[in-house]
C-alpha cells in the first residue's frame, strides 16, 4: 500500500488560524499587537524569500512586523548594534536574523546577543539549555514544527522508536530533545554514524535533516516507518529527478526545471519512501509550511511571556 501523505499545508493552516484567534484576542481584550522583527543582511535570495514569507504571513494573521535589509558589508559592531536597539524597543516582541550571514560576521555571536526572551526563533543558549531541562520555552520553529505534524496526524510518538539523522544546533539536535520530552526512544545519527541504514530501519519515526537530495532510501526505511522530511534543496538535474519521483510527479518536477531551474527535494528518495514508509511528509508542502506557521506561535507566545501572561521559565 502506498505511504500517507502527511500534508504540511493543513496543519500549517490549521496552526495559523489559531494564532490569528489568539492575536486578535490579545489585541481586542489586552490592547497588545505582538510584532515581529526580521533582520536581513546582504542580498542572498533564498533569504529574501524566506523574510518576506515571514512578514506577509504576520501581517496576515494580525501581527505587526517589520523588516531590517542592511548590505553585506556591514560590520559585526554594527549589525550587533541594530539587535541591541530591538532589545531595547518594548513594542518589539520577536527578532528574528535571518541566516546565513555574510563570512565575516560571527553568527553566533550575533544570535547571542537576542534578548532570549524575544528568541523567536529559538536558537539562543539560554533556550537551548532550557529545551535540554525540558521546561517550556521558545523552541526553533522546525522541529517543533515536526511534533505538531505527528500530533495532527495522530502518531503516536511516547514509547516509540525515534532515529534523527542530523545534529544541527538549529534542527537535529533540538528534534531529538522534543521527540525524548514526548517519551519516544530516541537516537541521533551523523556523518560519523556506522552502517546507518540499520540503524535508521529501527525507526518507527525517522527523521531526515541532512541536507543532501534524496539520501534516505528504501534501504534506510523500516517497513510502516513515519518518515518526516525536513531537507530542503534545489535539484536541476532531470536524471537525478526520475530517481528520485514517480511518473505522475515527474511531469510536474520537470515543468519546475525548466521555468525556474530548479526543482525543490528533500532529503528522502519520496519515490521509495512511497513504496516503504506508513507515511511521511513531501517536499514542498511538508514540514517547510510548519516553519513560518510555527515562528508566528513563537511571536505570540514572546509576546505573552513578556508580559507576564504565562511565565515559561518558571515551569
Ligand atoms: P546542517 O548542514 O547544519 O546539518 C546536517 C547534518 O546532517 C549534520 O549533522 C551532518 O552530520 C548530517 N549528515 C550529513 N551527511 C550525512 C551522512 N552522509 N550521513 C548521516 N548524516 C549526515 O543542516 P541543517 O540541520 O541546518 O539542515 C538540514 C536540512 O534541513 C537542510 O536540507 C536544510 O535546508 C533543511 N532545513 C529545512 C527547514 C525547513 O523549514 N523545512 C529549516 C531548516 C533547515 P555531521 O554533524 O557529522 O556533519
Amino acid at each position: 500500500m502506498p505511504a500517507n501523505i502527511l500534508s504540511g499545508k493543513m496543519i500549517a493552516d490549521e496552526i495559523k488560524s489559531e494564532v490569528a484567534a489568539e492575536a486578535a484576542s490579545l489585541r481586542d481584550q489586552h490592547g497588545i499587537v505582538p510584532c515581529l522583527v526580521a533582520v536581513r543582511v546582504g542580498e542572498d535570495p533564498a533569504s529574501s524569500v524566506y523574510v518576506s514569507s515571514k512578514v506577509k504571513t504576520a501581517g496576515e494573521l494580525g501581527l505587526r512586523s517589520e523588516q531590517i535589509h542592511v548590505d553585506a558589508d556591514i560590520t559585526e559592531t554594527e549589525l550587533a548594534d541594530i539587535v541591541s536597539g530591538l532589545n531595547t524597543r518594548d513594542d518589539v516582541d520577536g527578532i528574528l536574523v535571518q541566516l546565513p550571514l555574510p563570512k565575516h560576521i560571527n553568527e553566533r555571536r550575533v544570535l547571542e546577543l537576542v534578548d532570549p526572551a524575544k528568541d523567536v526563533d529559538g536558537f539562543h543558549p539560554v533556550n537551548a539549555g532550557r529545551l535540554m531541562q525540558g521546561h517550556d520555552t521558545l523552541v526553533p520553529c522546525t522541529p517543533a514544527g515536526v511534533i505538531e505534524i505527528l500530533k495532527r496526524s495522530n502518531i503516536e510518538i511516547a514509547g516509540k522508536n525515534a532515529v534523527v539523522v542530523g545534529r544541527s544546533n538549529i534542527v537535529g539536535k533540538p528534534m531529538a530533545m522534543l521527540l525524548l520530552h514526548e517519551n519516544a526512544t530516541v537516537t541521533i545519527c551523523h556523518s560519523r554514524t556506522r552502517d546507518l541504514p540499520a540503524v535508521t530501519r529501527q525507526a518507527d519515526i525517522l527523521v531526515a535533516a541532512i541536507g543532501r537530495a534524496g539520501f534516505v532510501r528504501a534501504e534506510h526505511i523500516g517497513a510502516g516507518a513515519t518518515v518526516i522530511d525536513v531537507g530542503i534543496n534545489n535539484v536541476s538535474d532531470k536524471d537525478l529527478a526520475r530517481e528520485l519521483f514517480s511518473a505522475d510527479d515527474l511531469e510536474k518536477r520537470f515543468a519546475a526545471i525548466d521555468k525556474r531551474g530548479f526543482t525543490l527535494v528533500g532529503d528522502v528518495n519520496q519515490r521509495e519512501a512511497m513504496e516503504r514508509a506508513g507515511a511521511f511528509t513531501p517536499v514542498p508542502g511538508g514540514v517547510g509550511l510548519l516553519t513560518v506557521a510555527m515562528l508566528m506561535k513563537n511571536t505570540v507566545k514572546a509576546a505573552k511571556m513578556r508580559r507576564g501572561f504565562f511565565n515559561a521559565a518558571a515551569n
